[in-house]
C-alpha cells in the first residue's frame, strides 16, 4: 500500500481540566505510534502572547489576529510559540487562566481548530481537548469522552503541582478548576460537552493502566482489524 493510501486515524480525548486526559493521550500515542496533540497548549500558547503583548482577552478581534498570525508548533514534550520554547512558560497561573478566557472567542477557536484539522492531515493522531470529538474531527474514528470526580480531579492536580514544587493550596486550585470547568461548559462556542457517539469513562477509581487498556480495546475494536493504520 502507497504511503498516501493509509488511513490516517484520529482519536479523540475530551473532557475537563485533570481528567487525566494528558496522561492517557501521551502513553496511547506512544503504544499506537501516533503523533499526540494537546490542544490545550495551543490555547495556552496564544494567551501567553496575549499576555506578553498586553491584549485585553476582551478586545476579540486583536485576540483571532493574534491567534491567527500565531506560529505554534509541537514537537514530543516541547511546544514552540513563534520559534521560541514556551513549554514550561504556557504553565504559569496567569496562562492557565488566560487559555480559558481566550478559548470562549469565536475567532480564536476558528484559528486553533484550522491548525489543528491540518496536524490531523498529516498522520494519525491522539488528540485531546474540550470539542475534539464533537467539533475539530466530528468523524473521529474513536471519541473518549474522560471524566473523573470533582474532588478527584482537584487532588491529581494538586499532587502534580506539589510534585513540582509550586506553592499552591488545594482550595485555591478547587476554585481554579471550578471556574475553568464552569467557563468551558457554559460558552457559546464549541462547548465543553460529550459528543453522541463517544464512549464516556470515569477514570476516578480507575488507575492509568486501567484507562489505557481500556482505550487501547476501543481504538483495535473499532479500527481495521489493528491493521493499516498510520
Ligand atoms: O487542557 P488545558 O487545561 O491545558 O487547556 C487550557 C484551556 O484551553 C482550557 O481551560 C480550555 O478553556 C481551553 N481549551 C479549549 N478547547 C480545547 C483545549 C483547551 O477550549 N480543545
Amino acid at each position: 500500500m502507497a504511503e498516501g493510501d493509509k488511513k490516517r486515524v484520529v482519536v479523540a480525548i475530551d473532557g475537563p481540566a485533570g481528567a487525566g486526559k494528558s496522561t492517557i493521550a501521551k502513553r496511547l500515542a506512544e503504544r499506537l505510534g501516533f503523533t499526540y496533540i494537546d490542544t490545550g497548549a495551543m490555547y495556552r500558547a496564544v494567551a501567553l502572547w496575549a499576555l506578553r503583548q498586553n491584549i485585553d482577552p476582551g478586545d476579540t478581534h486583536r485576540m483571532e489576529q493574534l491567534a491567527m498570525a500565531a506560529e505554534i508548533e509541537l514537537a514530543p514534550g516541547r511546544i514552540r510559540l513563534n520559534g521560541e520554547d514556551v513549554t514550561e512558560a504556557i504553565r504559569e497561573p496567569e496562562v492557565t487562566s488566560g487559555a480559558s478566557k481566550a478559548a470562549v472567542i469565536p475567532g480564536v477557536r476558528r484559528a486553533m481548530v484550522a491548525k489543528q484539522r491540518a496536524m490531523g492531515e498529516r498522520s494519525s493522531v491522539v488528540m485531546e481537548g474540550r470539542d475534539i470529538g464533537t467539533v475539530v474531527f466530528p468523524g473521529a474514528e474513536v471519541k473518549i469522552f474522560l471524566d473523573a470526580d470533582p474532588g478527584e480531579r482537584v487532588r491529581r492536580r494538586f499532587q502534580e503541582a506539589q510534585g513540582k514544587g509550586e506553592p499552591v493550596s488545594e482550595d485555591a486550585l478547587a476554585a481554579q478548576i471550578a471556574e475553568r470547568d464552569r467557563r468551558d461548559r457554559t460558552r457559546a462556542e464549541a462547548p465543553l460537552a460529550q459528543a453522541p457517539d463517544a464512549t464516556y469513562l470515569d477514570s476516578t477509581s480507575l488507575a492509568i493502566e486501567e484507562v489505557e487498556e481500556a482505550i487501547l480495546r476501543i481504538v483495535r475494536a473499532r479500527i481495521a482489524n489493528g491493521k493499516e493504520f498510520h
